[in-house]
């Protein structure tokens, strides 16, 4: 069965319930079910798509997104989700990596498109919303396949997505996941979210990415729930919808904890409806968890990556208030282990790298047998996080485990220094890297943003540390910047701070 059988046996169930509502339309699950039909018809008469054919999107979340996502699983073909945050050239290399044989776009990234036109080469073109000049509306599309039937040859084995991952060093790898994968990861997140049909889940993070797609808004059509659709974040939006589309559940990332804690409708706006709020994606800072704990809206931290669907770790609901920070346990159908550098399990409370095995791991990445090879072993993810079980059996992560500095033999974790920094009212922002040092193989070097009219120099940051660290962790150096590199989802490109520390050999005190 392929996962398009979902929505069906939802319109079968209660063919007028509404799937998804999206700017002021609602659309039911029976007409949701008809248009992945009729979809699926088209993809399949019209342009020729057949198993295994990749289709790319480069949009805003839409109606449209999921329906394309369940015609390609009913055809056994790939969607290839593409970023709209990155450059034209960052598509065109993920284009042709993937070697797509259509790609459907919102008129808003058209011109972006066509800037590569080469990389499609005769690929079919498919506008929402507008067609011409070799584009080809997606109404009229749909349209053109009316009474047609699409033959069903997807299947649970079947890759059903190919996400490029956000890559914070060199190029993205495409990691694969099945229909299989979709189906395991709903049900982790059914289990960690208590899910049913009742539930309505807001959805604004990006559908490009495993986070807003696999982590709430498929479990979600899964469920037979309610879907409240929204083409981006925007601040102000986002809380207006929460204060009147009532919903049960959202997601959420730290810079949209922030962005809402700090905008002026966050105090008056009305969020009981909410009985749960998902984070992740980074770790994610404890007073942002505390301001929505004060709301009384639980913060349930999924942990987990592209490969791995991505849920791997969850945070229930009612460990939420009480295991502020941490991860929590492992999602219903999944294993974790956390193991050293010789691949032997810890001990508890020990650090290490996590990895995870699960039915809601990747296959592989697409054409990368070498990068497959070092990431999955027997099955096993190896994440690159290096985390730790609490003595409750609760995970905590504390680092990437390339972030980890290793000077005169001892491990120094940059979070434990980022914290130390993070509270300091003059810095805005920091982050801790190492340096090469003749002497001690590593030293950790701070990069630091002073908040805006902060006076704050080097023998004050270091200041910081003395009685609360152990010598050996304290920063040799303090490098001060105007902000820190980031990849387009945000997270500190950490191997550009280490370049910048290298060439900066002279102490800044
Ligand atoms: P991506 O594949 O872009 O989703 O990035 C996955 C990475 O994000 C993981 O390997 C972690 O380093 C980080 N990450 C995801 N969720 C969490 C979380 N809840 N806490 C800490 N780090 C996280």
């Amino acid at each position: 069965m392929d996962i398009s059988a979902w929505i069906e046996r939802h319109a079968a169930y209660a063919p007028a319930k509404t799937a998804i509502a999206f700017a002021g339309r609602e659309i039911a699950y029976a007409e949701f079910a008809a248009e992945i039909e009729q979809l699926a018809a088209a993809l399949a008469h019209e342009l020729g798509i057949g198993r295994g054919a990749r289709i790319a999107i480069l949009a805003y979340n839409r109606p449209e997104y999921l329906a394309l996502l369940f015609a390609c699983a009913r055809l056994g073909a790939i969607l290839v989700p593409l970023n709209w945050r990155l450059a034209p050239p960052e598509h065109a290399y993920i284009l042709d990596n993937a070697g797509v044989a259509a790609v459907f776009c919102d008129a808003e990234f058209r011109a972006g498109l066509e800037s590569i036109g080469g990389v499609l080469g005769d690929a079919h073109r498919i506008g929402f919303g507008f067609s011409g000049s070799g584009w080809r509306g997606y109404g009229a599309l749909v349209e053109a396949a009316a009474g047609r039937d699409a033959s069903r040859v997807g299947g649970p084995d079947d890759p059903i997505l190919i996400v490029y991952t956000s890559g914070t060093t060199g190029h993205p790898k495409g990691a694969v996941l099945t229909q299989s994968a979709l189906l395991w990861n709903a049900i982790n997140s059914t289990a960690m979210h208590d899910l049913v049909s009742t539930d309505r889940v807001l959805t604004f993070l990006p559908m490009f990415h495993v986070g807003g797609l696999n982590i709430q808004t498929l479990p979600a059509l899964h469920a037979g729930a309610t879907v409240l659709l929204q083409p981006r974040f925007v601040p102000a939006e986002a809380l207006a919808a929460i204060a009147q589309q009532r919903p049960t559940v959202t997601l959420l990332v730290p810079a949209v904890m922030k962005a809402m804690i700090e905008h002026p409708d966050w105090s008056r706006t009305d969020l009981s409806s909410l009985r749960i709020a998902g984070a992740g994606s980074s770790i994610v800072p404890i007073e942002l968890i505390r301001a929505f704990h004060a709301r009384g809206v639980p913060i349930c931290q999924i942990y987990g990556s592209t490969e791995t669907g991505p849920t791997a770790i969850v945070l229930r609901r009612e460990d939420a208030m009480r295991k502020e920070g941490s991860t929590g346990t492992p999602a219903l159908h999944c294993e974790i282990r956390i193991v050293d550098d010789q691949g032997r399990d810890v001990s508890r409370g020990q650090r290490g790298e996590i990895l995870v095995r699960g039915g809601n791991v990747m296959t592989g990445y697409w054409r990368d047998p070498e990068a497959t090879a070092a990431a999955l072993k027997d099955g096993w993810f190896h994440t690159g996080d290096i985390g730790h079980q609490d003595e409750e059996g609760f995970y905590w992560i504390d680092e990437r485990k390339k972030d980890m500095i290793i000077s005169g033999g001892e491990n120094i974790y940059p979070a434990e220094l980022e914290t130390v920094l993070a509270a300091c009212p003059d810095i805005a922002e920091a982050a801790v890297v190492a340096r090469p040092d003749p002497k001690w193989g590593e030293v950790p070097v701070a990069v630091v943003v002073p908040r805006p009219g902060a006076s704050i120099d080097a023998a004050a940051v270091k200041a910081l540390f003395v009685g609360r660290l152990a010598k050996f962790k304290h920063p040799h150096d303090v490098v001060f910047v105007d902000s820190l590199p980031r990849n387009v989802m945000s997270k500190v490109l950490r191997y550009k701070l280490r370049e910048l520390v290298a060439g900066v050999q002279k102490p800044t005190a």
